[in-house]
């Protein structure tokens, strides 16, 4: 079986809850803290590995007790860290959400994640090189991207692009990546002036459109495919995305059609928003077969 390196962002949610966000100079009273590993990177790899892929996780952590919690987590959920470099005089990265009156407030920190450098990558090329297929977001510097997708096109490696958190990107990038992953909103602003169809079909089987409860879409040809999403009761719809991204990039490697795969991480992220958290409602292979079944 081959495998997948994922090379992004390793980040702890740090998640308060109040009844009001407070005003500039104002205390008040939190009601719970909830400590969560996250970052698009390390969720997605978490997704992957669920599912049973061999999953390699290439980043930057800091030195720090949040670091060493993000590594555990990743290692037991299976996820190969041997290339998480570990920095002494960075932080790591961390999400500091205040969820008040139905809605979040969130300053990131990117701390480590900002050091994910050419130097990162050129020190994993073995394995990335190897893969079947690398996943990226925008959560590492935009140059180590670019960087990476150069590399990954020269020697024929597939890279699938999850366009978010949302960032203007060049469009060779477009060109050269074998899947991009926009939600809706990121898809509007990336291809400004085009509506869906037009997009879709200029970016048949590469762009694979995430369209909330309703699903996916994307171009076969001259035709646009809409795969349904799954009826749930969601609870939390953070992470619902990358969880979809890690099961999309596992079922592709499993060899499932495009048609199949896109049902398979509708199901799992299906799965993965009637938990709360983002890792921690990621869904185990026999759960989506279940699903499926
Ligand atoms: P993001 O989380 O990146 O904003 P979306 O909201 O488009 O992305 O969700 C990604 C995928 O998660 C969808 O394509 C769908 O499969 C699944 N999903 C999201 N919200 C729901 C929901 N309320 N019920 C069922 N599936 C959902």
């Amino acid at each position: 079986m081959g495998h997948i390196s994922v090379i992004g962002s390793c980040s702890m949610d740090l998640m308060i809850e109040a009844d009001r966000r407070p005003q500039a100079g104002e205390t008040v009273m939190g009601k719970r803290l909830i400590v969560s590993p996250g970052g698009k990177g390390a969720n997605q790899a978490v997704a992957a590995a669920r599912l049973g892929e061999k999953v390699y996780m290439i980043g930057c952590v800091g030195n720090d007790a949040y670091g060493s919690m993000m590594l555990d987590t990743l290692k037991e959920n299976g996820v190969n860290t041997d290339y998480v470099s570990v920095l002494d005089n960075e932080a790591t990265g961390t999400a500091h959400i205040i969820l008040a009156e139905g809605d979040n407030s969130i300053i990131v920190l990117k701390g480590a994640n900002d050091k994910v450098d050419k130097n990162v990558v050129d020190s994993a090329f073995d394995i990335i090189k190897t893969s079947s297929l690398v996943m990226l977001q925008h959560e590492i510097p935009m140059d180590t991207i670019g960087y990476i997708i150069d590399r990954c096109y020269e020697e024929g490696i597939p890279v699938m692009l999850n366009p978010a958190p949302y960032m203007d990107i060049p469009e060779e990038w477009i060109e050269k990546v074998t899947y991009l992953t926009p939600n809706e909103h990121e898809a509007a602003l990336m291809f400004e002036g085009m509506d869906r169809d037009e997009i879709l079909k200029a970016h048949a089987g590469k762009v694979i459109m995430t369209v909330g409860k309703e699903g996916v879409v994307y171009g076969d040809g001259d035709d646009v495919v809409h795969v349904s999403g799954f009826t749930v009761s969601a609870v939390d719809t953070t992470g619902a995305g990358d969880t979809f991204n890690g099961a999309f990039a596992a079922a592709r490697c499993d060899g499932l059609p495009l048609k199949e795969a896109v049902r398979f991480a509708n199901a799992a992220a299906a799965l993965s928003v009637q938990k709360i958290g983002a890792q921690g409602g990621m869904p185990w292979r026999s759960e989506v077969e279940e699903m499926l079944s």
